[in-house]
């Protein structure tokens, strides 16, 4: 008898432990800052983060604009709301919504150009894990990637074009589980062997790094900011940093596939665009059309060459010959659908 009070009270005293570990007062939200240098009229340039820490758990990295002009901001702001009005989470989450002062930096007239740094060239994204003697873009990168590894898993947010949202990994075995966050489609990109994007250096550690593109270059579209929100959550889930249970899609639009056919503008002209974004194409529909400008009043009609799903388009309608207008992903390729 005295036995089974005793075994109460340790039960009782467990459970309370366990739900003070999900109180507002044990969750907790800082800010921080990371220098990256200073510019050249003697003001720092620094990074601002936010990290979301409940003491154990998994450790989770979320970052956006490491490309000037890939907004990503609202995202950021539906995870701060729903992280700083939720209390059923565990572990860490670390939000940083603009990485790279140097690339925002780089503007023309009304546009941020960002994807390229303007000094050598080089895509900004292609400098980790950095180096902290060398370029401008290694030493950011060496800033990053130091905070970027001390969680388990990364997730890099960018844009991409015009295009549809979706998921880039570069290893096969993370294909089900991004299935299974359910929303969005996902590509297996071929794994870089030098000059690494942030996940992929971040997976050289033998952790965890994903890129979401979360739509267009330059955008505040809100449905598809919810949808990545979505799919951040279900990833939060799935890795154990959410604890409302396993309530993950029952059905799913998501889609995997490992190649794309991209159509290159067969002459130079202005391009016009029939489709939306994820409209699913007929074999010899007609994909886009070109304006040639060498021949005022010739068109030249552009059509499919498989059945397939309009992924993105180029973010202009102004087309050099050779540029390339359109990617699809053809529905012999997709390997893998779920739902
Ligand atoms: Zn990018």
């Amino acid at each position: 008898m005295d036995r089974e009070v005793g075994d109460s009270l340790i039960f009782i005293l467990v459970e309370t432990r366990t739900k003070v570990s999900y109180n507002h007062l044990m969750n907790t939200r800082e800010e921080f800052t990371l220098s990256v240098g200073s510019s050249v009229t003697g003001a720092d340039l620094s990074i601002k983060g936010y990290r979301f820490n409940s003491g154990v758990g998994p450790k989770i990295y979320i970052q956006g604009g490491t490309h000037g002009g890939e907004v990503t901001f609202l995202i950021f702001k539906l995870l701060n709301d729903f992280l700083s009005n939720n209390t059923k989470w565990q572990g860490s989450v670390t939000l940083v919504p603009i990485a790279n002062p140097f690339s925002w930096n780089q503007r023309v007239h009304y546009t941020t150009v960002g994807k390229f740094n303007f000094y050598d060239g080089k895509d900004w994204n292609r400098a980790f894990p950095g180096n902290k003697e060398e370029s401008t873009a290694e030493r950011w990168a060496d800033v990053i990637f130091q905070e970027a590894s001390k969680h388990d898993f990364v997730i890099d947010l960018h844009t991409s074009r015009l295009s549809l949202p979706f998921m880039i990994i570069s290893r096969e075995d993370l294909v089900d589980e991004m299935l299974r966050s359910g929303i969005l489609p996902t590509y297996l990109a071929s794994k870089m062997d030098k000059n690494f994007p942030l996940p992929d250096a971040i997976d050289n550690i033998s952790k965890k790094g994903i890129t979401i593109e979360c739509g267009s270059h330059d955008s505040m579209d809100t449905k598809n900011a919810q949808k990545c929100f979505e799919a951040i959550l279900n990833l939060l889930r799935i890795n154990g940093v959410l604890k409302d249970g396993e309530s993950l899609p029952e059905t799913s639009t998501a889609f995997y596939f490992k190649k794309y056919d991209s159509y290159f503008s067969p002459e130079s002209g202005f391009v016009e665009y029939i489709h939306p974004l994820g409209q699913q194409l007929e074999k010899g529909e007609t994909l886009y059309r070109v304006n040639i400008t060498k021949n005022l009043g010739e068109v030249l009609e552009i059509k499919a060459r498989e059945n397939c799903i309009i992924m993105k388009y180029q973010p202009t309608h102004i087309a050099t010959v050779g540029d390339e207008v359109v990617s699809v992903v053809n529905l012999s390729d997709i390997t893998k659908k779920v739902g």
